[in-house]
């Protein structure tokens, strides 16, 4: 498939781009914002592109529709392997630029196989100096004629102010056939002059039927399952594929240590652990330990009162779910458990505190399991 056809949803932010190129009104920068794992990089990828295709598909009114997805141009580019796309991804600290280079083409080959994937990192990551300063020397370099030049910050709010501040003279005047595409979760955590002097595309959350045709389409999922993934993913696909099991979501394996001890251990050493392995200053990795948890505990739900496991959707932790679900004996206890914890994780977002947030969490929920063993 082309690659804008490929994008699921976000058609306003296709439709503003293919027009805009159409009128050649393009702008010099973007900022695409919106949730994470919605398709953010998808279509920096397709705009991509869609400038730089050589054959790109036009409708019966002469009006482009896509990049071509065949062309040599095209090609490189769905390859990652442009010359001429600069991404600049934030990375876990390093000793060395090898050591950089070695991580970025890691995420690299994880957007290449899964462009919807969250990066996630026990370590806190960011875009440095270093990248921000390579950058703007190689974009001092006129681009090759009939090529347009694509930088990419990607997870602008991961960079620090001051490197940020470093390239607001490149924002401000671009060079020729230059595109700069920023993307963030919130708009507001950028400094107030790069906001205003790109032009902004919202990115929403996905329709759950979309995301459950995707999962169907991309892993080896029963329809309930998919359609239970794309509901708990609250619109984002790679949320959605974060809950699948498999060995390259790390989070997922964290998470499930700590529903453990939350479940098994006595409350002192429960909240010490859970404290011990929550990252406080990484909301987006707390959500997805949370949303973890909610499949976990929809799993478990199955298991005591559900009739086919066909519906579980962490298959491979069947056995250690069963024996966790033995610990809710009491179904009244186990239903205030739910509901506490349903109500917490509507409410999180809101909260300003994750580690105080989080204790009180496991106060309370360890307040509904039987305290017996
Ligand atoms: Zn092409």
């Amino acid at each position: 498939m082309t690659p804008f056809k490929n994008i699921i949803g976000q058609e306003t932010a296709k439709k503003i781009l293919l027009r805009s190129y159409d009128k050649n009104r393009l702008a010099s920068t973007y900022l695409f914002y919106g949730p994470d794992g919605v398709g953010k990089w998808a279509v920096a990828i397709a705009l991509t592109a869609l400038v730089n295709c050589l054959e790109s598909l036009k409708d019966s009114d002469g009006k482009t529709t896509d990049a071509c997805g065949e062309c040599a141009n095209c090609r490189q580019i769905l390859n990652l392997t442009f010359g001429e796309f600069y991404p600049a991804i934030p990375l876990p600290p390093h000793k060395s630029d090898s050591e950089a280079i070695e991580l970025l083409n890691e995420i690299i080959q994880q957007k290449k196989k899964e462009p919807y994937s969250i990066l996630s990192s026990k370590r806190q990551t960011t875009i440095s100096i270093k990248t921000a300063r390579d950058i703007k020397r190689k974009a001092a370099i006129m681009a090759p004629p009939d090529t347009t030049r694509v930088i990419f910050f990607y997870q602008m709010e991961k960079m620090l102010t001051s490197s940020a501040d470093s390239l607001l003279k490149l924002i401000e005047e671009p060079p020729p056939n230059t595109i700069i595409i920023l993307t963030a979760r919130d708009p507001d955590n950028l400094l107030a002059t790069i906001q205003s002097r790109s032009q902004k595309i919202a990115f929403k959350p996905i329709k759950p039927e979309r995301i459950e045709e995707y999962l169907i389409g991309r892993f080896d999922l029963t329809e309930k399952q998919a359609g239970l993934l794309a509901r708990l993913s609250e619109g984002s696909i790679g949320r959605a594929i974060n809950l699948i099991g498999d060995d390259e979501s790390p989070v997922r394996q964290v998470a499930f240590l700590m529903f453990k001890t939350l479940i098994q251990k006595d409350t002192p050493s429960a909240v010490a652990t859970i404290n011990d392995l929550i990252n406080p200053r990484n909301r987006g990795e707390t959500e997805q330990v949370l949303l973890n948890w909610q499949s976990f505990l929809a799993d478990i739900i199955q298991i005591k009162f559900g009739k086919d496991s066909k519906n579980i959707i962490n298959l491979d932790l069947f056995s250690e779910l069963e024996i966790l679900s033995t610990k809710f004996a009491d179904s009244n206890g186990f239903s205030k458990f739910v509901a506490h914890f349903d109500e917490f994780n509507s409410s999180f977002r809101l909260n300003v505190h994750i580690r105080p947030a989080i204790t009180a969490l496991v106060f309370n929920l360890r307040k509904y399991l039987n305290q017996s063993s």
